[in-house]
């Protein structure tokens, strides 16, 4: 029986960052950037107006104050997406829109506030522009002014690789005229159910059966963590069903493969015989609970078998502690692990004496994190999972937690689900 830490690192060193591909930017919303991007332009391109307002030279209404305004004879208007008509001559004003470039000759914009048309009802002011204002407020040269290449200079390295893209990343990337980028392919998964009580989930239940949910459970947690489920099915508790839906697996293409069931020391377990006969098995069982049955080895053409224990609870935790890291791994990401928090623990933790990975509830209650169990705690009770927000980890050797005592949880969803 080996370590969580030597599963993980016996696991990653069999799986590296997958081939460049270029996609649509939004198809690579997630993923990790593989390219150096340099803007070719400056971002905004041209000065323009940071409010709706007029555009004035700051001089002329040096002296303006609320008491004694400016009056400045209005020559023209210009919206965001037009260029103005004429330049602004020294006393005058041009109506400006948020977004419009500044007219030449302008220096700073007077927010409509500060102007005697703020007096003036809306529709008025369309139907009869005013031919001149008063200024009420005296300002600098640059105010309410974006200038050119104030956001991103051109030449300017935007992005370096290695950057995770986030919806932010993509709207600077259009603003650039980026319709693609070069990203790591995803990772294709293939799933397989193993055992002869499982049911499809349209089948009505029949004694002894079951129905088949770590398939639906592994392949949404394949395409949260940013891969791509192939879901193959259920294969029966036989060597000559698994082979053969494992080399179908194969055919298209997996880069990883995920197992459930057959991996314990039932009559009936045969995953690890069959990873045996179609490549070899590199380790069998982790020190940790639930999750103990694991098994892991290579394939022949070395694609990475997980065989993740049947019992839904430990097929998610162990996913969460080797499979998400593998592929995260594959996508190029860095930062393989999940968000930890230290909670108090508001009840007494019993454990295995193995890692164990308690299902909580995480609370703040006055700056303080606290975390309580969701309950019963066994295996195969995957409300357990769907209760709860954090794993909380109780380290090997301690077979109790007092308490009010503090532990390290790992967290589930973050910060969703955190409550107040
Ligand atoms: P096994 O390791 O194959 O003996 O499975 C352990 C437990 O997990 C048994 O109670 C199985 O019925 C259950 N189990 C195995 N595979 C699945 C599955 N795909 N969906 C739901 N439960 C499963
Ligand atoms: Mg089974």
């Amino acid at each position: 029986m080996i370590s969580v830490e030597e599963a993980l690192a016996e696991i990653l060193s069999h799986v590296e960052p997958l081939a460049p591909e270029r996609v649509p930017i939004l198809d690579a919303l997630g993923r990790v950037l593989l390219e150096e991007v340099i803007s070719e332009i400056d971002i905004p391109p041209f000065d323009n107006s940071a409010m709706d307002g007029y555009a004035v030279r700051a001089a002329d209404v040096a002296e303006a104050r609320p008491g004694s305004p400016v009056r400045l004879a209005v020559t023209g208007s210009v919206a965001a997406g037009s260029v103005a008509g004429e330049d602004l001559n020294p006393g005058t004003a041009i109506r400006i829109m948020t977004g419009a470039p500044m007219p030449w000759g302008a220096d700073a914009v007077v927010p409509y506030e500060d102007t005697s048309d703020f007096d003036r009802p809306k529709e008025e002011r369309l139907a009869v522009p005013a031919k001149q204002i008063e200024v009420r407020e005296a300002i600098q040269q640059g105010d309410h002014v974006r200038p050119a290449g104030e956001d991103i200079g051109q030449g300017e390295q935007v992005m370096a690789p290695g950057r995770v893209i986030r919806p932010q990343e993509i709207g600077v990337l259009a603003s650039l005229g980026h319709e693609t980028v070069l990203v790591h392919r995803r990772p294709k998964v293939a799933i397989l159910a193993t055992g002869d009580e499982l049911l499809e989930v349209h089948e009505p239940l029949a004694p002894g059966k079951i129905r088949n949910s770590n398939e639906y459970t592994n392949a949404a947690l394949v395409t949260r963590t940013g891969g791509i489920p192939i879901r193959l099915g259920i294969a029966r508790d036989t060597k000559a069903d698994l082979a053969a839906k494992i080399r179908h697996g194969l055919a298209q293409g997996a880069d990883l493969f995920l197992t459930s069931g057959g991996v314990s020391v039932g009559d009936y377990d045969v995953v690890k015989d069959v990873l045996d006969a179609e490549g070899q098995m590199q380790f069998w069982q982790v020190c940790m609970k639930p999750g103990k049955p694991l098994a892991f080895g290579l394939l022949r053409g070395g694609v990475p078998l997980v065989g993740l224990p049947g019992n839904p609870v430990s097929a998610m935790v162990s996913f969460e502690q080797f499979v998400r890291p593998a592929i995260l791994k594959m996508l190029g990401h860095k930062e393989l692990d999940k968000p930890v928090v230290r909670a108090v623990v508001d009840e007494p933790l019993t454990n295995s004496g193995r890692r164990g990975f308690l299902r909580v509830v995480v609370t703040r209650q006055a700056g303080v994190y606290h975390a309580r169990t969701t309950g019963e705690q066994g295996s195969g009770v995957l409300t357990s999972m769907a209760k709860a927000n954090g794993l909380a980890i109780v380290p090997e050797g301690m077979r109790h937690v007092e308490a009010g005592s503090e532990v390290v949880v790992q967290m589930l969803d973050w910060p969703e689900g955190m409550g107040a």
